[in-house]
């Protein structure tokens, strides 16, 4: 019989996360054997120093892979052996494979946006785009946009540095001038095709949007990070205007179709995964 495949989730607060489900399942329907654990360092009542350690007893206990999620996505990288290109750029881990000795980083955060996109909105226009919020999910958001074509990218945060950082990385990147710091929002969102919201404004614990909605239009295409809850108050809001939507549910489940591929080498079913992530509620 062949050996299962054994992948962890590392990161703090994550007893509701839907990846081992998502996982073990299409494994399953693939008659691969997969299992996949959660390492909930709250649960443990450890923090991010433990990640010298956890790796460690992956790799003893057998484990192929870990994602990654908050907050070990740029803590974990002083402790892998090497990094794919896209996980150098961003400086950001959420798929560690552990193979033959080496733990190699990759980030799919980004293709999980991208791939959300394209298939959600596959002819949107992309002259002028903005987006707000430069942190963690922002900085693969970004990426993800630039890769699809956006040819100006304006970055909004409430802390300015955080935005100025994203587009710093993104211009040495991509080019100079294909993003740039919002500084006049009104002004930004008139101009634009469409607009990303990378921030937490739209779960429950953040409530509201990152903009006002007297600045959405029904010409303005919408793109939200936040899947829980999939239907946040931007969607609702730019639905209700005739806006075209990508909700956030995308990133999640192509995130998990990418590292799905990278642990177990078994392309899975993008579509399959994606009907059991929106049985899930
Ligand atoms: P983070 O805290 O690293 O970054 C959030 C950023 O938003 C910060 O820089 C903050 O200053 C900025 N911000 C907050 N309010 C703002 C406002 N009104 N205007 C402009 N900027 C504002 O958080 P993160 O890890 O980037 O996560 C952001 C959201 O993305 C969370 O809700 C998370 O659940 C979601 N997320 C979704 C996926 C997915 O697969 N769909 C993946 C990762 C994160």
């Amino acid at each position: 019989m062949p050996k299962p495949v054994l992948i962890g989730l590392i990161g703090t607060g994550i007893q509701a996360s839907r990846s081992p489900a998502l996982h073990m399942q299409e494994g399953a329907a693939q008659g691969v054997s997969y299992i996949y654990k959660l390492i909930d360092l709250t649960e443990l009542r450890l923090g991010a120093e433990a990640l010298p350690d956890l790796l460690t007893a992956a790799e003893r206990l057998g484990f192929d892979g870990l994602n990654i999620t908050h907050p070990c996505k740029q803590a974990v990288i002083p402790y892998l052996t090497e990094l794919s290109p896209d996980a150098q750029a961003l400086g950001a881990v959420n798929t560690v494979v552990l193979r033959d000795g080496k733990r190699i980083g990759h980030n799919t955060d980004w293709f999980g946006f991208a791939e959300g996109f394209r298939r959600g909105m596959p002819d949107a226009r992309l002259d002028r785009v903005v987006q707000f919020g430069a942190g963690g999910a922002g900085a693969a958001v970004a990426h993800a946009a630039l890769t699809l074509g956006v040819a100006r990218l304006t970055i909004i945060d409430v802390d300015p540095a955080r935005a100025a950082s994203v587009a710093d990385g993104l211009s040495q990147r991509f080019g100079a001038g294909r993003a740039i710091v919002g500084t006049d929002r009104d002004a930004a969102v008139a101009a634009a095709d469409g607009i990303i919201n990378a921030t937490p404004l739209g779960m429950d614990a953040h409530p509201g949007m990152a903009l006002p909605a007297s600045l959405l239009r029904p010409d303005l295409w919408v793109a939200e990070v936040v899947y829980f809850p999939l239907e946040t108050e931007l969607l609702r809001t730019a639905r209700a205007l005739g806006c075209r939507t990508v909700d956030g549910g995308g990133m999640a489940v192509f995130q998990a179709v990418e590292a799905f591929r990278l642990f177990s080498g078994v392309t899975p079913d993008a579509e399959r995964m994606r009907r059991h992530f929106a049985s899930m509620g």
